[in-house]
């Protein structure tokens, strides 16, 4: 087990915190200023589900860095910005046991497929301490809407109730809204989100590497923001 201090940003504070299998700090971070009164919180974003698409990690650390309560309007904004730190640490995928959080969710459609590929769903459902943190966030603070942020195919992805977000979006960032993605993903949090709990959940796929500019991030920083507002 090692031992990892949190990232302390100047206008949040820690809400929740966990730890990841090998000891990371896992933490829904909240404005400072603002209560989550009991139940539903607006928004929760969150970014690094899947460690080798650190550039979804790089919005929300500059989001964190610049936006501040005053800004937000008072909104209930939650944030995880990295949810799966050990991956980010090994820059892989999955948790460092190897489990894809995108197909470890507790969903009705959960079953244990893809062992030994990166797409490997866990033993269990919710076999991980990482989708387990989220799982209880969920269940402590239900969000009126989710954004989730991944890579690399530049488009807005959407489950439940969330056309008009997602339309929100795109609007500022200019990606394409598509609704499904095309081949079924069973234990992924959008079903469980989206499809089982019937909240608007966007999936914002950055692109990476090179094409990841300093305008996509300004654009990206702004579409977070009209869509909270
Ligand atoms: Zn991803």
């Amino acid at each position: 087990m090692i031992e990892v201090q949190p990232v302390v940003y100047p206008f949040w504070y820690p809400l929740l915190t966990a730890t990841s299998r090998q000891g990371r700090p896992i933490s829904l971070l909240f404005p400072e200023g603002v209560s989550p009164e009991a139940g539903t919180i607006d928004m929760l974003i969150m970014a690094a589900f899947h460690g080798d698409e650190p550039e979804s990690a790089w919005v929300l650390e500059a989001f964190l860095n610049r936006v501040s309560a005053r800004e937000l309007g008072a909104k209930r904004v939650g944030i995880i910005p990295v949810a799966n730190p050990d991956g980010l640490f090994l820059k892989t995928r999955q948790t460092s046991t190897g489990v894809d959080m995108n197909r470890n969710f507790p969903t009705q459609d959960w079953a244990s497929l893809g062992q030994g590929t990166p797409y490997f769903s866990g033993s269990a459902p919710a076999s991980e301490p990482e989708t387990q943190f989220i799982v209880h966030v969920l269940s402590v603070y239900p969000p009126q809407a989710i954004m989730s942020l991944h890579t690399p195919y530049r488009v807005i992805n959407y489950d439940g109730p969330a056309e008009a977000l997602a339309q929100k979006m795109s609007e500022i960032n200019g990606y394409e809204v598509v609704a499904d993605i095309g081949y079924p993903t069973p234990g992924s949090f959008g079903t469980y989100t989206g499809k089982e709990r019937d909240i608007p959940t966007l999936t914002l796929e950055l692109p990476e590497k090179e094409a990841f500019t300093e305008n996509e991030l300004q654009s990206n920083l702004a579409a977070l923001l009209h869509c909270i507002l």
